[in-house]
């Protein structure tokens, strides 16, 4: 039990939860998550509406939102419970946990009655348009731009590694409102359907051989003038909020999956022998104390402090899970550099290693982390 719980909540999801993921959704179990997207997307679309319909998305959004305002303590208790009953992995996390929190922030109320139900209740999926061919970590060199046109935002330019966007039907998009500004100022956040005529969705190959992100190019894309999160010209404001989401209490859910992941490795290596051998198990042991390091640290930014520690928690997370994905081929020995069966597939721990070096890229790199725990909590010069 999580400090702070309420007492028979734990519970009462976990017996939800058994119950619906019998019938229809027992095929759902344990499918999709980094590296595995594809698998079950339209089952799991319908396991979203579902959860959607009896109230287990969005814990944490004010009531009138349809949301429970449940605690973090509750929120946790539920992505613990959601990870034990090997419940599919959700298709519409971006949405509720980096655009939602961000309209519930920024957004007017008529922008909040509009945005938040369908994503309560899995009708609209998202994704984020940051990133641009040159402008990744230096996110304020953002080129795509946008005019008011006749009503509307005409936006054109180029997104890159947009996670999802060949399934999301929106997209939150930072792009340059006011023409001739630089860096953070004149740029502004905008609300962009994804099925309207100059949207391009290209996918790009990833090394699992599977595509989860892709090239997004605006083509002179419109969206409602009425569509931009924040005042024209602050979205880098609003931008960063979004991270401070991304990098913070959205991870929390994510630690039974790494214990799943840590049992699996160990259960390798024993079968192996890797076990036997002194440095493996020395790693393995440190994998296994880290890994609770990091729950209790979760536990002790059981707040609404998002700062500084949401970095020294993505900092920390990521770069554990790349140390767990070398170890998951470490303890494989020769045959985890084989893939398997007459089509090649990747096991898991192949798929595990591999996809575990996108962990210190994503959501700002760990090179950015460190920049931001140097200068903003250890006040080190630039
Ligand atoms: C799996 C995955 C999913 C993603 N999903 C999305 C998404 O949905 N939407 C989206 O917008 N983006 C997404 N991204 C993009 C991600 O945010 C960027 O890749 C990331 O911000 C780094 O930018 P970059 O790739 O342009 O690398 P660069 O910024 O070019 O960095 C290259 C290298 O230089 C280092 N570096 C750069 N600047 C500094 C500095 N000031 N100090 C020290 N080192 C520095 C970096 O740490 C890195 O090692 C995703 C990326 C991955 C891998």
């Amino acid at each position: 039990m999580i400090p702070g719980e309420t007492p028979g909540f734990r519970e009462q999801a976990r017996a939800w939860l058994e119950e619906a993921l019998r019938g229809e959704f027992a095929a759902a179990r344990g499918l999709g998550g980094p590296g595995r997207e594809h698998e079950g997307h339209d089952l799991r679309l319908a396991w979203e509406r579902h959860l959607g319909a009896h109230g287990w998305t969005c814990l944490g959004w004010p009531g009138r939102y349809g949301g429970r305002a449940a605690s973090l303590a509750d929120q946790m208790a539920f992505h613990e419970e959601y990870a034990r009953a090997d419940a599919p992995a959700r298709v519409g996390h971006i949405g509720e946990t980096l655009v939602g929190p961000t309209v519930l922030e920024f957004g007017s109320e008529e922008q909040k009655e509009r945005f938040l139900p369908p994503i309560r209740r899995g009708e609209e999926l998202w994704c984020q348009g940051y990133s641009e061919p040159d402008a990744g970590s230096d996110l304020a060199a953002v080129r795509t731009s946008a005019r008011l046109e006749g009503g509307e935002w005409v936006v054109t330019g180029q997104k890159v590694w947009t996670s999802l966007a060949h399934v999301a039907d929106w997209c939150f998009v930072l792009c340059r409102t006011e023409p001739g500004s630089r860096r953070h100022h004149g740029l502004s956040y905008l609300l962009v359907p994804m099925r309207g005529p100059g949207v391009t969705v290209r996918p790009i190959t990833q090394l699992t051989g599977t595509s989860e992100f892709n090239e997004v190019f605006f083509d002179g894309a419109r969206t409602a003038a009425g569509n931009v999160l924040g005042a024209p010209g602050d979205g880098w404001r609003v931008a960063m909020a979004t991270l401070r989401h991304e990098r913070g209490a959205s991870t929390l859910g994510q630690q039974l999956g790494f214990r799943r992941e840590l049992a699996a490795v160990i259960e390798t290596a024993r079968r192996t022998g890797a076990a036997d051998d002194p440095v493996l198990r020395d790693r393995l042991v440190r994998a296994w104390l880290e890994l609770e390091v990091m729950r209790l640290n979760a536990l002790r930014m059981l707040g609404p402090d998002q700062g500084p520690e949401a970095s020294i928690a993505k900092l920390y997370w990521s770069e554990w899970h790349r140390r767990l994905g070398e170890l998951a081929q470490a303890v494989q020995g020769k045959a985890g550099l084989v893939k398997a069966g007459l089509v090649g597939e990747l096991n898991e721990l192949q798929r595990l290693y591999l996809f575990s070096r996108a962990d210190t890229i994503y959501a700002g790199s760990s090179e950015i982390q460190r920049n931001i725990i140097a200068e903003r909590t250890l006040g080190l010069p630039r």
